[in-house]
């Protein structure tokens, strides 16, 4: 077993804890990530959230920079939403009968996305799963095409590891997924444009559709190359395929508009279908996929393609989504962008001095640090990165109260919460961090 990181903060509740956790829990969370397999150590219990700044059950505040991965735009707590979440909790907490929030979210989402029609779902998994249901209902095929290092929840189909050829079908990524669930995907090189031409080639006209992050956040930030997802949308349109946007990630987090703010609507084109989640939710469980209208309509009730929720466009959720969107201003993201922009340099100068080898990769507001050479292009680049370096950075910012993603792979967030109080205690915990990854 690697030897455990040294802490000079106190963890004995969240030790004891994490300890009760485990015997209740598989590896004592309900995440994998979130149990620290990647760096070792205690994973921090947190008590509660105010702003950029996190505090822990034995009573250690930290930066936070995970943000709940990515949806806290506005940091914890803020009081506009908490306000609409406590009267909207004051009138009933869930009815399964159409509600208003859930009409003004979607108009808002319209307003500000390529999508014409949007259906709310609970997760970014359920909204990938559904979009791809979709696909394949409209086009009546059953292919599949997804990128190496995309990550789209733990959808069966998308859990999918490249098969022994480029244009040859994908095998299981995790057991539990039967070999028949992923025999319709094929999965690629990001940004690798004769991949896709290639498979195209191949099995054209079975391909339903090409299942992308808009920009890739699930390997550390790799943005698409200029002009990849315009290729794509061409690419699919040109073989009767539908392209799938996935912008849980990046969906009013990279822009105000999320990466086809940055690509599409500058290039002039619009994907056919787009899924959400993180952001809109404001916070809670809250997630959706939309698109073209003609391909919206195959859906029920009003086509035969079904999909269903419980819980779907709940008012609680759509309220903190929809307070959240109203108060994601222009000025929300210029704020984000240089915060982003001070730390991604003093991360780099901090890394530089100490002589680690590194390459920062970002999509307008989002971004992270690879511990290897650049560019990093692909899952295969990605993989370089020097995990062990990686480690030894987070432990010392966690140590000096900054807490990062636990795992070398994961974009960095900030919120608009994040201030020069909660920026400078980054800033001044970056030059020792950088030495121990030395
Ligand atoms: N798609 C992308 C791009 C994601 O980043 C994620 C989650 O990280 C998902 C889908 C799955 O969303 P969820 O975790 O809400 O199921």
């Amino acid at each position: 077993t690697p030897a455990q990181p040294v802490t000079t903060l106190a963890t004995q509740a969240s030790a004891d804890l994490f300890e009760r956790a485990r015997t209740v829990t598989p590896g004592g969370v309900n995440s994998p990530v979130r149990a620290f397999n990647a760096v070792g150590g205690t994973p921090r219990f947190i008590r509660s959230a105010k702003g950029a700044w996190l505090t822990d059950v034995d009573g250690n505040d930290y930066v936070d920079l995970i943000c709940s991965w990515g949806p806290m735009l506005l940091g914890h707590a803020h009081p506009e939403v908490q306000a609409a979440v406590a009267d909207a909790v004051a009138r009933g907490t869930s009815y399964g009968t159409p509600t208003v929030p859930e009409v003004e979210l979607a108009e808002e989402m319209v307003a500000r996305t390529p999508v014409e029609k949007i259906r709310f779902v609970s997760s970014g998994t359920e909204a990938t799963m559904s979009a791809i249901r979709l696909a394949r209902g409209f086009t009546g095929r059953d292919v599949v095409v997804k990128f190496a290092g995309c990550y789209h929840g733990h959808v069966d189909a998308l859990l999918a590891s490249a098969g022994s050829g480029l244009a040859t079908f994908a095998v299981p990524g995790t057991p539990g997924v039967p070999a028949s669930s992923t025999e319709l995907t094929l999965v690629l090189p990001y940004n690798d444009r004769q991949a896709v031409l290639d498979v195209f080639a191949e099995h054209g006209s079975r391909i339903a559709c090409v299942i992308t992050e808009a920009a890739a956040g699930n390997m550390g930030v790799v943005p698409p190359e200029p002009g990849f997802n315009q290729f794509l949308a061409q690419t699919c349109r040109e073989n009767g395929a539908l392209f799938v946007s996935d912008e849980v990630m990046t969906g009013f987090r990279a822009s105000k508009e999320g990466q086809w703010g940055l690509d599409g609507k500058v290039e002039g084109w619009v994907p056919d279908l787009v899924t959400f989640g993180k952001v809109m939710g404001g916070g809670f469980p809250a997630a959706a996929f939309g698109g073209r209208a003609d391909v919206m309509a195959s859906l029920s009730p009003e086509g035969p393609v079904y999909q269903a929720g419980t819980l779907s466009g709940n008012p609680v959720a759509t309220t903190a989504g929809l307070t959240t969107l109203r108060l994601a201003t222009d000025e929300v993201y210029a704020h984000i962008g240089s915060a982003a922009d001070v730390i991604k340099t003093a991360a780099s100068e901090a890394l530089t001095a100490a002589g680690v080898t590194h390459t920062v990769q970002s999509t307008g507001t989002m971004f992270s640090v690879f511990f290897c050479e650049g560019p990093v292009k692909d899952f295969a680049d990605a993989s370089r990165t020097d995990s062990a370096a990686y480690k030894a950075f987070f432990h010392s910012m966690l140590d000096s109260g900054v807490y990062l993603p636990p795992s070398a792979y994961e974009a960095w967030f900030l919120s608009s919460a994040h201030d020069d109080r909660a920026v400078q205690h980054v800033l001044d915990a970056l030059p020792a961090a950088a030495r121990a990854a030395a």
